[in-house]
């Protein structure tokens, strides 16, 4: 009898983000993708990506690491994997640059091994799997049709159907549907967009809008889109060119792509296009374009400093025009709002809703969702990539398509579904999931605990309360206090005195042998505070009890 299969996510069930799944067979373990997640809390935390402590425990049963694409939410966490579990990465060829440009930086070694549609990988684990072009936002983008024991799981990564991409790479629905034909036992299809009706538009619709953009702009032409969209950047330029005007790249990201992008022959540009940022401050404004990363609102960006006028190599001046080109990714509004209100006081026009599409989406929507599942014509379905509620959306778009009750399978982070000769089961033993919170300092990334984001959650939400008590080292008398100050706590000002009132008459319930036991004190004080807050505020600040013993 075959082995059965489990697989489960790292990330990327009940988030849009950290995407990792893995699966198991026979002790056998193989990864699906390893990416991060931009965190939109103002917390100091810069990157976040999934705890990874499952497959560092069985890090010599790891026998694969299959890569669907090169955005950060899939590959953006390999390093992390990589310098703990050593397993060969079977990536496509845009995403093998970027990875390796990633792992560099982290001066991490890894066996990036270049991948190309139709080819077949795995060797070494119960998984074959077969890489299927799919259409996506960045060049490259495949699915998988991995063979099990257990049956085909065919997961599409993230795509969207584009009828007429740019680069003319299609995606292989011929294939999907040969493999429906063939039996497909799981499906894995992106939900990201599963909330959309209808069908995305085709990035090659974005080129005409750019276009009449450019031709009816007088000053400066600014476009803000991500660096890793080489098609947008494609067409960005070609409308520049159209119009004759210079191109500049700002920010760091955006050069690298575009030359690493070049270099591999995914953009074609005319040698004079590209301006460096002395050539671009000397040319009139009719005749420069300037391509920039920073769609989020991302304060460190170009796009950011631009918009408080401290980008050290250019200033926005009335008259500039200001497209960004790109999807406002929920929590980012309050940011992006921010920026795009500098730019408008800096005298720019900003557009970012249009009646013309300036942006389409990478991602299928219920149209495309339901044309995979058409296809593929799934005995089980996992609706992959997203918040809960595009997963169940997903889940009631495969119900509609004819996948049967108890077939759809809604998992969040650690849930293991198990399939074997018997069917599909979601077993009752979850594996541990978990976030890694990492902030960029002048080293690199550096990883900060959980414990500490709590923290400064805590302290951004109700601030700091410290309550200081001086006692006599040799009896335990108080010496001075206690006394208390406040940072960040609404409503503290002028009750200090009574709040430590309300704390000296907890101290003088203690028993002698309590205080004498200066953790007990501390933990008396803290109670003390706390009841204070609550009656007379409800606020809950973080109440920091320090004992000075003297
Ligand atoms: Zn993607």
């Amino acid at each position: 009898m075959a082995p059965p299969v489990r697989i489960a996510a790292l990330g990327g069930l009940g988030e849009i983000g950290m995407n990792c799944l893995v699966l198991e067979c026979d002790g056998r373990i193989a990864v699906v993708d390893c990416g991060v997640l931009f965190p939109n809390e103002p917390l100091g935390v810069d990157l976040v990506a999934p705890d990874l402590s499952w497959l560092r425990e069985r890090r010599e049963r790891v026998g694969a690491v299959f890569v669907t694409h090169g955005h950060e939410d899939h590959i953006g966490a390999l390093p992390f994997l990589l310098s703990q579990v050593p397993a060969p990465v079977h990536i496509p060829r845009f995403a093998r640059a970027l990875a390796a440009r990633r792992l560099a930086e982290a001066g991490v070694e890894a066996d990036l091994r270049e991948v190309s549609p139709g080819e077949v990988r795995g060797e070494g684990t119960p998984f074959a799997a077969e890489y299927v072009a799919v259409t996506h936002s960045i060049p490259d983008s495949c699915g998988l049709a991995i063979a099990t024991p257990q049956g085909t799981f065919l997961h599409t990564g993230d795509f969207k159907i584009d009828e007429r991409p740019i680069d003319g790479r299609a995606m292989d629905l011929a294939r999907i549907e040969a493999l429906g034909r063939s039996g497909v036992r799981l499906l894995l299809s992106d939900s990201t967009n599963a909330e959309r009706p209808g069908t995305s538009l085709s990035e090659s619709q974005v080129g005409a809008a750019l276009a009449e953009v450019f031709a009816g702009a007088r000053g400066r032409v600014f476009v803000a889109c991500f660096a890793s969209n080489v098609h947008r950047i494609q067409q960005v330029a070609e409308a520049a060119r159209a119009e004759g005007r210079r191109l500049l790249l700002l920010g760091r990201a955006m050069e690298e792509t575009v030359h690493i992008a070049l270099d591999l022959g995914y953009l074609s540009l005319p040698p004079w296009l590209l301006c460096g940022a002395g050539e671009a401050r000397d040319l009139p404004p009719r005749e420069l374009a300037v391509l920039t990363s920073g769609t989020q609102g991302e304060p460190r960006s170009a796009l950011s400093r631009l918009s408080r006028g401290e980008h050290a190599d250019l200033s926005v001046a009335p008259g500039d025009l200001v497209v960004l080109s790109s999807r406002f990714i929920p929590g980012n509004e309050v940011a992006i709002g921010q920026v795009v209100n500098g730019l408008c006081r800096l005298g720019a026009t900003v557009l970012h809703e249009d009646l013309r599409p300036l942006h389409v989406s990478g991602h299928a929507q219920e149209g495309e969702q339901r044309r995979i599942l058409a296809l593929a014509r799934p005995e089980h379905f996992l609706p992959i990539h997203g918040e809960f509620r595009h997963l169940a959306r997903h889940a009631a778009h495969a119900a509609a398509e004819g996948v049967g009750e108890g077939r759809c399978h809604l998992l969040a982070d650690g849930d293991v579904l198990e399939l074997s000769g018997g069917g599909a089961r979601v077993l009752e033993e979850r594996i541990a999931v978990g976030r890694v919170y990492s902030e960029r300092d002048p080293a690199g990334l550096t990883e900060i605990e959980s414990l500490v984001v709590k923290d400064r959650r805590l302290l951004a939400e109700a601030g700091l309360c410290i309550v200081v008590l001086v006692v006599d080292r040799a009896t335990g008398e108080t010496v001075r206090g206690p006394e208390v100050f406040g940072k960040g706590v609404a409503g503290i000002d002028g009750a200090e005195a009574e709040i430590a009132r309300q704390a000296r008459a907890a101290l003088d319930e203690m028993t002698p042998a309590a205080r004498a036991d200066p953790s007990e004190v501390q933990e008396a004080l803290r109670g003390a505070v706390r009841r204070w807050f609550r009656r007379e505020s409800g606020r809950r600040p973080m109440v920091l009890p320090v004992v000075l013993e003297l």
